[in-house]
């Protein structure tokens, strides 16, 4: 009987894990999307019989519709009787909408399906900007949505907004920003933070040994600033943590016994 494992091979070639590896030695079949060549290179060595998912991009079609093909790849080879992996870049189940719908499909067909954790974008972000999530909070975010719906978020901790390379881009078929989306991003984040908060476009190399983009700039500067499709923005709290007293009183504590 068919079966998928879902697995990420980090952001570069040097951050999949050895039970990754040992997944894609062992499946009958690999499907992939990497970020560069050199990942793709690598998973090849590992196992012959791969296939790139990442030919679902070519072409006019919409994103939606790439990931409707990718999901229904996977599936169509697990009811085949294959035993096989898919392997994404990052972590597989982080902004990746294709893995979580064929881990629901196949499953409540009755097929065995597992999804391990990768090296993700924000797990190289904490590492390169020397940021502890806890220190603040932190809130994740994907950019579009973030901007077009209804939020009470937190400027006492972090924000991070993924796909700030797409923002506002409504048509789901190009890989930058829609006209608009960096003003109007900037827009609704001046509402919060003072103008010249700092904030920083991040990338993560995706080649061992690279250095990653960590440009910290002026809110008011987003948008003329480059952003690609793997920029991920970071945003540091810009207010203090305040008590909550009457909760503190719960626990028959006052400010000083936690300072
Ligand atoms: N599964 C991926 C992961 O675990 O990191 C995330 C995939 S999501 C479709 C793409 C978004 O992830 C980008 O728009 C960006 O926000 C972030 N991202 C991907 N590669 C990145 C990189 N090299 N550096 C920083 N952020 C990255």
């Amino acid at each position: 009987k068919g079966a998928l494992t879902i697995v990420g091979c980090g952001l570069h070639p040097g951050q999949m894990t050895l039970e990754t590896q040992s997944i894609i030695e062992n499946s009958q079949k690999v499907l992939v999307v990497a970020p560069n060549a050199l990942s793709i290179h690598h998973i090849q060595q590992l196992n012959k019989n791969v296939e790139n998912l990442g030919r679902f991009y070519e072409g006019d079609v919409t994103r939606l519709e790439t990931y409707r093909l990718m999901t229904a790849r996977m599936v169509e080879l697990v009811k085949q009787g294959y035993s096989i992996c898919t392997v994404f870049y990052g972590h597989p189940g982080i902004f990746v909408l294709s893995t979580h719908q064929a881990f629901e499909i196949l499953r409540n067909q009755g097929y065995e399906v597992k999804m391990l954790p990768g090296i993700s974008a924000d797990a190289c972000l904490f590492s390169d900007l020397n940021i502890d999530p806890s220190t603040t909070g932190c809130q994740s975010y994907e950019a579009t949505q973030f901007l077009l719906t209804q939020r009470s978020f937190d400027t006492s901790a972090a924000l991070i907004l993924w796909q700030i390379g797409l923002v506002g881009e409504h048509t789901l078929k190009v890989q930058s920003p829609g006209e608009y989306g960096l003003s109007a991003m900037t827009k609704l984040l001046t509402k919060h933070y003072p103008a010249n908060h700092q904030v920083c476009l991040y990338e993560a190399p995706t080649l061992p040994g690279f250095a990653p983009r960590m440009d910290w700039l002026e809110l008011t500067q987003l948008p003329q600033a480059e952003v690609k499709s793997i920029s991920t923005l970071f945003i540091p709290a810009c207010t203090d943590l305040i008590f909550a007293i009457e909760r503190l009183t719960w626990l028959n504590l006052a400010e000083e016994d936690l300072s």
